[in-house]
């Protein structure tokens, strides 16, 4: 007997009372885009304070993952969710009121009123206020009775006086040594008001000396002017060399946005360059500077996110997850380092890129967002180019002849290989000429903006507008690469990992008072341990990898590590297969350069930078300062010094095995080391002194080598995409991978194959698999997959993610990986 207006289902409650509707539509295009579940879309964009609770709730209940989006929408309105969906159950047709509900839950969850009130107040975006006319009321009911009151009573009065009308009641307490009886008492005769408010913990930032606006150069006033110009949703590519200053750029156009009480969202890579990235933001804007990524604690993550909602005016710098941040006046989102790969969640799922749901998020916020890379990803420059705007011409034709030929042969087998081992010969060929003649159309006649990388099922995002900052300030040039081959150097007799003209430079160093960056590929000592005399290898128990040697320090006993489920063991004196003691190392990481540098160069003082010597918190900072206060000559480290950091007095980079890169086995191989390699160049000569960058390999001749040497992006791009578009693959073909895994090796496959047969009758699309993932096992699970190409604009009309998932027994997980950057 409820009026029908008053009766609403729960979807809509949080819906509407928790998201504003541009936010809410963002998660459900997630969700629909990587088919997943809402509620998992509603994890990913929650801080985990939050949902700590919500997932013990989850179990609790064991509602699963693939319950109905409606009920599981609930879950997310725990710690409530239990109690809410009782009363639901309660209920014949499953509805309740919602103001019965929220009656209910609000005063059986006292501790969680906060979240309550968030949850169903109607405008989420109000910040707390005090109760304007029950403390007029209560300001005139003290004036006229004050005479009546005790004396204890009296003495909380003066204090509150004293200190303005307000203060917090543990503190109140110890001043008056009285108990919360008494505040009780005065609360009850309308005398003050006692009102909750939260207390807000944010990451302590050092205090920044300020800093002023750099008067820009004419390339970024040329880019400011454009961004600013830009009125509501547009996209951005800013291509700009490394030291060109893009992010001078970015702080130059988040600027005025603030004055005008907009925020500012700005997503970086990794963790490793925020610290310096930050300190450049908080020395411009102050405490307007939010961070939040996954190494804050739970509380400061929940705090920050907290204090994103107030919707004051700021700036929010984050990683990938930060793309959820719930900013109320979005005014601009930039993406640094846009082609960076860790942008993408390969699981758990939803799979999503940032990059992909920053479109989405700046198109629904209607604000422009920017893409910023001296190395743009090859979606990107694609979408850019099919603009057939600037560039178009410039590079449309240029490339295909000079370069393709260069190393497309070799690509070519390399490419065929793999597809052949997947069992997909006819359909490879199939699908190749299929794409060649509908490239070939695509290309004369369609041509802009049609076939964008994007192909959201909602809606195609428009392409970006291209800007370049082709020199870096000041006009420092780019530092000269030097490609040193190895093999010429064991020829001449030279067994060291460094080579003649490395050793010189690492020399020089000292002399010159300046600095250098090593980068190594891998971290630990070693990445395997073979027995010399009967060729064991070591291999870790639970997944098809060798174990990688750790040096912990002299006398210690030495350490065995699977970087893969870090299962740890000692290292044996002897082989395990025959007892021969001759153990022997191979392939280099981070502690073997760094004992090979101590061994030859005592006189140099190393900075160790990698996954190991920064986990604890504040490490990155930490080491970074060391290096740029110039307590070391070196810094040694993996994948995260490539990204971003501007240490001015670096001079020399060097990279003492470029092969590890290249040998990845994954369609994107190269594209990842052209980047790495010209992001870690680009670190070296960005203050006064000029750079030097040297890279030693096995195959110098390699074309993603010859095109990192000369800086040629254009080429690089050119020659590589030729190979994508022949075999199909992104960006003109899209991709999604089914990652099946389990603990029991038939049934893993079984399933894959039960699956496969279900899209085999399906017109669109070319399945590559079910094939066992490159490394079968890791931590004893087996691991396989099926591949599904498509064509971008034509989404194939796959099954229902939960008609896919329902074919899968519980003992196979199943992640649906869209786009996946991972193969
Ligand atoms: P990017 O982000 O493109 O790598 P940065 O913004 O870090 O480049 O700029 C490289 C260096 O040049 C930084 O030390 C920065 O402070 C400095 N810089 C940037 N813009 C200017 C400018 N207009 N005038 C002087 N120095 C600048
Ligand atoms: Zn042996
Ligand atoms: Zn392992």
């Amino acid at each position: 007997n409820l009026a029908p207006e008053k009766i609403r289902e729960v979807e809509d409650v949080v819906s509407r009372g928790f998201f504003p509707s541009t936010y809410w539509e963002l998660l459900n295009r997630i969700a629909a885009y990587y088919y997943t579940p809402l509620i998992q879309v509603i994890r990913v964009a929650l801080p985990p304070g939050l949902l700590g609770r919500s997932q013990r709730r989850l179990r609790l209940t064991s509602l699963g993952k693939d319950q109905d989006v409606s009920s599981n929408t609930a879950i997310f309105m725990s710690p409530t969710a239990q109690q809410v969906i009782q009363l639901l159950q309660k209920t014949p047709t499953g509805d309740y009121s919602y103001y019965y509900i929220q009656q209910k839950v609000k005063s059986a969850y006292r501790g969680t009123r906060e979240l309550i009130r968030l949850g169903l107040a109607e405008n989420y975006l109000e910040p707390p206020r005090l109760n304007q006319p029950k403390l007029q009321k209560a300001v005139t009911l003290l004036d006229n009775n004050y005479q009546d009151l005790t004396p204890r009573q009296r003495e909380i009065v003066e204090v509150l006086r004293r200190q303005g009308g307000e203060s917090w009641q543990s503190e109140l307490l110890q001043t008056c040594s009285t108990s919360t009886s008494t505040l009780k008492a005065l609360e009850q005769k309308g005398y003050i008001v006692i009102e909750e408010r939260e207390i807000l913990r944010r990451e302590q930032s050092p205090l920044m000396a300020g800093d002023q606006a750099k008067s820009l150069t004419a390339a970024q006033t040329n880019a400011l002017e454009a961004i600013q110009s830009l009125n509501g949703f547009a996209q951005i590519l800013l291509h700009g060399v490394t030291g060109s200053g893009k992010t001078e750029v970015y702080l130059q156009a988040i600027a005025p946005l603030l004055n005008q009480g907009k925020s500012a969202l700005v997503l970086v890579p990794e963790i490793g360059l925020t610290p310096q990235l930050t300190d450049r933001f908080r020395a411009r804007f102050g405490n307007k500077v939010q961070v939040y990524h996954s190494a804050l604690s739970d509380g400061e993550r929940y705090d920050t996110w907290r204090q994103m909602f107030t919707g004051e005016p700021q700036v929010v710098i984050g990683t990938r997850s930060a793309i959820f941040a719930p900013l109320p006046h979005l005014g601009l989102i930039i993406l640094d380092e846009e082609h960076d790969g860790s942008f993408k969640q390969d699981s758990p799922i939803p799979t999503y890129h940032a990059r992909t749901v920053a479109q989405w998020r700046a198109e629904l916020e209607n604000c422009p967002l920017i893409l910023g890379s001296a190395t743009p990803s090859l979606e990107s420059w694609v979408s850019v180019k099919e603009q057939g705007s600037r560039g178009a011409e410039e590079q449309g034709s240029r490339g295909a002849e000079e370069q393709g030929s260069r190393g497309a042969e070799e690509q070519r087998s390399r490419g065929a290989e793999e597809q052949r081992s997947r069992g997909a010969e006819e359909q490879r060929s199939r699908g190749a000429e299929e794409q060649r003649s509908r490239g070939a159309g695509e290309q004369g006649s369609r041509g802009v903006g049609e076939n964008n990388f994007i192909s959201s099922p909602q809606s195609p995002v428009p392409s970006p507008q291209y800007l370049s900052l082709p020199e870096r300030i000041n006009s420092r040039p780019l530092p000269p690469i030097e490609i040193i081959d190895m093999r010429r150097e064991l020829q001449a007799g030279n067994r060291s990992i460094f080579s003649k003209s490395l050793q010189e430079a690492l020399e020089e160093l000292k002399e010159r008072k300046q600095q250098g960056i090593l980068f190594i590929h891998r971290r630990g000592h070693s990445t395997f341990v073979s027995c010399r005399s009967c060729g064991y290898v070591l291999e870790c128990p639970n997944c098809d990898v060798s174990l990688a040697y750790h040096h912990v320090e002299e006398g210690a006993p030495q350490l065995l590590r699977c970087h893969y489920c870090n299962y740890g063991r000692s290292h044996p004196p002897h082989c395990p297969e025959c007892s021969s003691p001759y153990l022997k190392f191979f392939g280099s990481g981070t502690q073997r350069v760094a004992q090979e540098l101590n061994r030859q160069f005592p006189h140099l003082k190393l900075i160790r930078f990698d996954s190991d010597t920064t986990r604890n918190k504040g490490a990155h900072r930490n080491l970074l300062s060391q290096f740029a206060n110039g307590e070391a000559d070196l810094l040694v480290g993996t994948q995260m010094l490539t990204k971003g950091l501007d240490l001015p007095q670096v001079t020399l980079v060097g990279v003492v095995a470029a092969d590890g890169l290249l040998h990845l086995s994954d369609y994107r191989a190269n594209e990842r080391t052209f980047q790495t390699l010209t992001q870690v160049a680009g670190r070296a000569g960005r203050g006064e002194d000029p750079g030097r960058v040297i890279i030693q390999t096995y195959t110098p001749e390699h074309p993603v080598i010859e095109a990192v040497k000369t800086h040629d992006y254009q080429s690089f791009c050119d020659a590589e995409l030729e190979q994508r578009q022949a075999l199909n693959y992104p960006p003109y073909g899209r991709l999604i991978l089914l990652r099946f895994s389990s603990l029991d090796p038939i049934q893993v496959q079984n399933t894959a194959q039960i699956i496969a047969t279900t899209f085999s009758d399906q017109e669109g699309f070319e399945i590559l698999g079910p094939a066992p993932a490159s490394i079968l096992r890791v931590a004893n699970r087996y691991r396989w997959q099926i591949l599904l190409k498509f064509a971008p604009d034509a989404l194939p009309n796959l099954p229902d993610w939960r008609e896919i998932r329902a074919l899968c027994p519980t003992s196979v997980s199943l992640t649906i990986d869209v786009d996946p950057i991972n193969i």
